[in-house]
């Protein structure tokens, strides 16, 4: 990987403030939004990006910002009903994010506004279904994969092995939420990275905090 150019990094600097100004939510550390941005400069000539687990969209700009600027897409995959943790009554639960006429998590039009905010329409598209639908006629190569959906051990495991498949030999698959200590946090993520290097089709790079870092052979 090269080293960031002032112009990048002056871009991860507005990127960084205006999410702040704008209090976009969204679990994501600085530094591992750098590495997303980063990753996906580097993998757009190979291919498109496609992250899973939109939420309000602070990935995705990152991601997208990489994207317009080689002229790339990104896709976002989410069916924005919340993961088990944004659950009324949950841990992770925003009142913010609940759809009262509904009854139930609704993170969509979140993401929507932060895609107008960043000016990214013509470079993210929005696909709201689970990811297992998307998948089963899913049939595009990928240049970069970002697995930051469901934290289920069925829905990591899932999106690990399924969507790993269509990256392209050189191409990244990003994991997020990496605790290898069960003390700092869920193990699902974690379970699925190790089953995803069983395949030996992906070689080890590093972490960037709790963000894993895969290159496809
Ligand atoms: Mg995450």
């Amino acid at each position: 990987m090269n080293e960031m150019s002032l112009k990048d990094m002056s871009k991860l600097t507005e990127l960084h403030q205006a999410l702040e100004q704008h209090q976009i939510k969204g679990f994501l550390a600085q530094d591992e939004a750098e590495a997303l941005y980063q990753y996906a400069l580097h993998s757009s000539s190979l291919g498109p990006c496609l992250e899973i687990g939109s939420y309000c969209g602070k990935s995705s700009v990152y991601l997208g910002s990489a994207c317009r600027a080689q002229d790339s897409i990104l896709f976002t995959i989410d069916h924005h009903r919340g993961s088990e943790e944004h659950q009324a009554g949950e841990e992770y639960h925003d009142p913010d994010l609940f759809d009262r006429n509904a009854g139930r998590v609704d993170t969509f039009p979140a993401l929507r506004k932060t895609l107008d905010l960043f000016s990214l329409q013509q470079t993210v598209v929005p696909i709201v279904a689970p990811s297992q639908v998307v998948a089963k006629k899913w049939a595009m190569p990928l240049g970069l994969v970002f697995v930051d959906g469901g934290h289920s051990l069925e829905q990591a495991l899932f999106d690990c092995l399924t969507w790993s498949e269509f990256v392209v030999p050189g191409g990244y698959l990003l994991i997020h939420d990496i605790f290898p200590n069960p003390a700092d946090g869920g193990q699902a993520p974690y379970l699925a990275l190790q089953e995803t290097l069983k395949k030996q089709t992906f070689s080890w790079v590093g972490t960037v905090r709790s963000l894993a870092i895969l290159q496809r052979r």
